[in-house]
This record gives C-alpha cells, structure tokens and sequence, in this order.
C-alpha cells in the first residue's frame, strides 16, 4: 500500500525525469503520441489485476462481471468508429496482432507478399529475423526508383508470380495513401486474402481523414498509440463471421493467455476520444502540420544543402526527409534535433547507401504535437527550427533554436496536473 515514491524511489524518480523530458521537448517521432491522463488512469487501474482468459460472456476465470462490459465497450465503439462488423481487441500490441492474423489464416510456409523493410513495411510483414519472415515464405514488393510510390503493375506482376496466400499492404515509414481497392482486386486476382496493417494512419481514418481499408481488407490491424492517441496496444477488424472467429482463437489461447483489461479499459477510453468531434479537428491539424513541415523542408536554402522531402510531400502524418545528397547523415540529424530537445527518428530512405544504424533519412511526424494542441502557427515555427538547426554548418551555435524550442514547448503545457 506504499506509494511508488516511497517504495520504489529508483523508480520513481526515473518516471519524473521521464515526464520532465516530455513536458520540455518536443516528441515528433510519427509513431509517437501523448495519451490523454482518461486513458493512462485507466491503464493504470486495479484492472491490471484480473485475469479474463476467453472473451466477454466465455472467460474461464469468475469474476469477470465488470471486465466483460468494459471489454465489450471497446469492442463495441471500435466497431462504430471504423464500421467494422468484428472486432478483436486484445491483442497486446500490433507485433502481437499481425502474428494472430498470420496465425489465423495461413500456415507456417506459406507465401506472404509486405512492403519490403527498405521501403518502409514494418518488422513483422516478414523481415527476414522476424516471426513473419522465419515462419513464412517471404516475398516483397518495394517502391519506384523514380518516384518512390509502391507502383502497383509491380505488385501485380510479383503476386502473380508468387501466388501468396496473404498480402499484406500497410507500412511504418511511406508518406502516402496506398490503393486499397487495388489490392483488392490483385488478392482476388491471385486467389490471396488481404490484410492492411493500418497502425499509422488509424486516426487518420478515425476521423475520416484518410481512406478507410476496411470495406477492402479481409482483416484490418492496427496499434492503438499511434495516431490513435490511446494506450500501447492492438487491434483487429474484419467484416466476415468466419475469419473473425478464427481471429478470436488465433489471438487467445493461439498467440496469448489472459488480455491485459487495463488496457483494454484505456482502449475503450481512447475510442470514445476518438468519436468526439474535437478529434476531427486535432487529426486535420495533424495532417496540416505535416503538409507544412513537408513545404519548409522543400525551401530552397535546404534543397541547397541536399536535403529533400521523398515524394515531394505528404498525405498523412509524417514527412519523410531524404539526406543521401546531404552533408548530414541521419544519425547525425537525429542527434542535432536532440540536442535542441526535438525527438524523431533516423529512418533508412530506398535504397539507403548508408547503414541502418546510421541511415540517410529522417521520419517526421505531427501526431503528438497535434495532440498537444499545437496550431497552424506553432507547426510554422517548428518547422522552420527543424529546417534552421538541419542546414546549420557543423559549428554553428543552435542555443537560440534550442530557446525557442522550449519556449513552444512551455506555451502549450503537457499534463500541467502531474
Ligand atoms: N505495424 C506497423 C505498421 C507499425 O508501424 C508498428 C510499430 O511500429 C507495428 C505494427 C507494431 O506495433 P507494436 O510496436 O505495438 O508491436
């Protein structure tokens, strides 16, 4: 019954320093997000306690009167927010998600076709150490040398070449939209099932933003703090009975045991967020942030160091900023924007020279700061402070970036309560 503070100062004391880090800088990594406190009170209630093997109605432990309505809550308003007929909402993380629809419907084996890793797909759409690529038979399609867009005559042909049992469209770092409907006529084509993995963009589509995957897909993932705003987790959606059952048990006892209900409450709080009218408009200041971060990176003075914005701009919520001309490489970036209390990442761009662990790209994104209430006006000026301390000469002193930096960050306080 002892307070963290006094039980466990080590620890404590570390998340204090945490939320000081968040509360002075600015967190633009485009995966990141600041979850509201509705939602963190909820992950961090006595829910974390219950075990609720099964699903609302079906547990196999007693006790579960409170846990299943909170459960079916989440089911319920995810299903509304994203029409969904089916929804699963379990799954611990979106790693945790993909690997139940994989689980669920193909066997170990089977073709699988993902963005390649290099061109922005995500870990588990079969990168070679992943589950994905050590379970199933990897193939990939990429993005144009010329344009950088997923060319979808190249998909086509490779799905008619590979015949996959699963395609898999969806990515972590592709600042555009993707053909849903196309893909869907290349798995009817090929006689494949289609999965997108929509963990970026989810509020986007949320708040009808971007186009919806799910009259499309056979089965839709996504992660719940991204663009979402919520808890660290994941998602499933389909619109057919078969496959959603088959999710249910591919999920538990297939991939995990008991569900983490604390989460899932925060879940529930995060959908209702996510269906109020206010979350429209900070979805469109998200997207309008990135468009204008994407023009301030595409200045001339910029352009004159080498650095560009891949695809000429933006659909969503993340630039990505392509520095294979540039002086800078993406560590280097990543750590000047550090140093003026700006978090991004470096992100490999195609056909990256450098190696992964230095890259020659930056991922950008405007979730968190949206989030924050950042406007038309504040997104100006971080973008024209990304875009001052990225031409700097090596030597150049940025203190006066890094004030202005802080100064934003102190005009549009985070949880001033905490
Ligand atoms: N899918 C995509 C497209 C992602 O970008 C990510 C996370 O980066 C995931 C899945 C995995 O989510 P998690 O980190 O919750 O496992």
């Amino acid at each position: 019954s002892r307070e963290l503070s006094d039980f466990d100062p080590d620890v404590a004391d570390l998340i204090r320093k945490e939320l000081e880090r968040q509360q002075t800088g600015l967190e633009m990594i485009a995966s990141e997000n600041y979850a509201p406190i509705s939602v963190m009170q909820a992950q961090g209630s006595v829910l974390t306690n219950k075990y609720a093997e099964g699903y609302p109605g079906r547990r196999y432990y007693g006790g579960c009167e409170y846990v299943d309505q909170i459960e079916q809550l989440a089911i319920d308003r995810v299903k509304d927010i994203f029409g969904a007929q089916f929804a699963n909402v379990q799954p611990h993380s979106g790693a945790t998600a993909n690997a139940s629809v994989m689980h669920a419907l193909i066997n170990p084996g089977d073709t699988i076709l993902g963005l390649s890793l290099a061109a922005g797909g995500h870990l588990t759409h079969g990168m070679r150490i992943n589950f994905s690529g050590k379970l199933y038979n990897v193939v990939a399609y990429g993005v144009s040398e010329t344009d950088y867009l997923i060319d979808m005559d190249e998909v086509a042909r490779i799905a008619r070449e590979s015949r996959p049992k699963l395609i898999i469209a969806g990515w972590s770092a592709y600042p555009r939209h993707i053909d849903f409907a196309r893909f869907r006529q290349i798995a009817d084509e090929v006689g494949a099932l289609l999965m997108v993995d929509m963990a970026h963009f989810a509020g986007l589509v949320a708040a009808g933003l971007h186009p919806s995957p799910v009259p499309h897909a056979d089965v839709v993932t996504s992660t719940t703090h991204k663009t979402l705003g919520g808890p660290r987790g994941g998602i499933i959606l389909t619109n057919d009975a078969a496959i959603a059952k088959k999710i249910n048990s591919a999920v538990f006892p297939g991939q995990q045991g008991g569900p983490l209900e604390h989460v899932i409450a925060a879940k529930a709080a995060a959908f209702k967020m996510a269906q109020q009218p206010e979350f429209v408009e900070r979805q469109q200041r998200c997207l309008d942030g990135a468009t204008i971060l994407a023009e301030r990176l595409s200045r001339a003075d910029v352009k004159d160091r080498g650095i560009t914005v891949l695809t000429g701009g933006t659909d969503v919520h993340l630039v990505l900023v392509d520095l294979r001309d540039a002086a800078i490489d993406g560590k280097q970036a990543e750590d000047r924007l550090a140093a003026i209390d700006i978090t991004v990442n470096r992100n490999a761009v195609p056909f990256d020279p450098r190696p992964p662990m230095v890259t020659s790209g930056l991922r950008i994104g405007t979730p968190a700061l949206a989030a924050r209430d950042f406007t038309i006006d504040d997104f100006e000026k971080v973008a024209d402070l990304i875009a001052r301390a990225l031409i700097a000469e090596d030597d150049s002193d940025l203190s006066d970036v890094a004030d202005q930096v802080r100064a934003l960050a102190q005009s549009r306080p985070l949880y001033p309560g905490l």
